[in-house]
């Protein structure tokens, strides 16, 4: 994956360079999904113009219950804003409440070859030849390019498994201001200080992942303190008996070692893996107290006027660019 520099005058606007964020409400948000994108977007909340948004449209593009998706849109922002997103400093805002996406996403499709969308690794990996697949997996990644550039964002923080994505966007972005007029920002991926990868408490070769939010392996961040001791308990360790970060040989006893790090903020020493797994309930259910207690006074009508209000301070933006990039190609708008 190649990932550029900030520009000259992206790095000397540093003081508020605009940064995107987005989780896809495919399912309930996990230990993951804190570790590896809410607290990187809380620490750079204060010093970038920070957006986060629930992508509900990239939750589309496989089978997928349409009540099921309205109620994970509306846990997943509480849960942010239980977790310490601000509204006051950054934007929180539901995709399809922006309808600029997907007019947007339309015009980049007319810059994208189709052989260019079929070789995403993703797309070939997920959908390539598999029935039932549905255009928009194919297309996705044109959507998140559009998701980007419609804010004129300067950094997004990327993930090893997104990095192709971001190459597309940027590819896209030149192509568009190469052939039309100068429209748009080209965007930077950074890659996490920490590259938090928590695996699944059940299957240490697999990443932590939210479709399968029932499963053993999975810490949600609203399981109560009993289903967290529980899970952790039975995780997946090995009969070497010693406690040591070893990502190859022992990669269960690491996965729990890099959770009880990441969550307790030292290394921590234990001897046995009873007492190493007691220390990772500890740790993870005293992070997830004060969490399940702000989300919990949080009122649902709140969070609703809080995302309204997102989608209002984000819309001028959105919709100009639009304009500029309807009007660079030769619609009438
Ligand atoms: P998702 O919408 O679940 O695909 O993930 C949203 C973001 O959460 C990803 O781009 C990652 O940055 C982060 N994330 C998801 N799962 C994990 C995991 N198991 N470990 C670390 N970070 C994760």
């Amino acid at each position: 994956m190649t990932l550029t520099a900030l520009s000259p005058a992206q790095a000397s606007a540093t003081t508020r360079v605009r940064r995107l964020s987005g989780c896809k409400p495919t399912g309930r948000l996990h230990l993951g999904n804190l570790l590896g994108m809410i607290r990187p977007m809380l620490a750079a909340q204060y010093d970038t113009d920070s957006i986060t948004m629930i992508a509900d449209m990239h939750a589309l593009t496989v089978e997928h219950d349409p009540a099921r998706l309205r109620e994970y849109v509306r846990e997943q922002a509480r849960v942010l804003l239980a977790a310490g997103i601000d509204p006051d400093r950054g934007v929180l805002y539901v995709q399809s409440d922006l309808p600029e996406h997907a007019g947007l996403h339309y015009i980049l499709e007319c810059a994208t070859g189709y052989g260019e969308a079929q070789r995403m690794t993703q797309f070939k990996e997920k959908g390539a030849g598999a029935a039932g697949v549905r255009l928009s997996l194919l297309t996705y990644p044109v959507l998140m390019a559009a998701d980007i550039l419609v804010h004129d964002i300067d950094v997004v923080p990327v993930g090893d498994d997104q990095g192709q994505h971001l190459e597309l966007t940027r590819t896209l972005a030149t192509r568009f201001n190469a052939r039309y007029g100068t429209v748009f920002t080209v965007p930077v991926g950074q890659l996490p200080q920490v590259a938090a990868r928590v695996m699944d408490l059940a299957d240490p070769g697999a990443k932590m992942g939210k479709t399968n939010d029932s499963a053993a392996g999975t810490i949600g961040l609203l399981d109560p303190p009993d289903v967290v001791r529980r899970k952790v308990m039975r995780a997946v360790t090995d009969t070497a008996g010693v406690v040591r970060h070893d990502r190859q040989g022992q990669p269960g006893v690491t996965n729990l070692l890099e959770i009880y790090q990441a969550c307790a903020g030292e290394p921590g020493r234990f001897t046995s893996y009873g007492a190493l797994k007691a220390g990772v309930v500890d740790a993870v259910v005293a992070l997830l107290e004060p969490l399940q207690r702000a989300y919990a006074a949080l009122p649902p009508q709140e969070v609703e006027r809080i995302l309204a209000d997102g989608a209002e301070r984000v819309r001028p933006r959105a919709a100009a660019t639009l304009r500029r990039a309807g009007e660079a190609i030769g619609l009438r708008c």
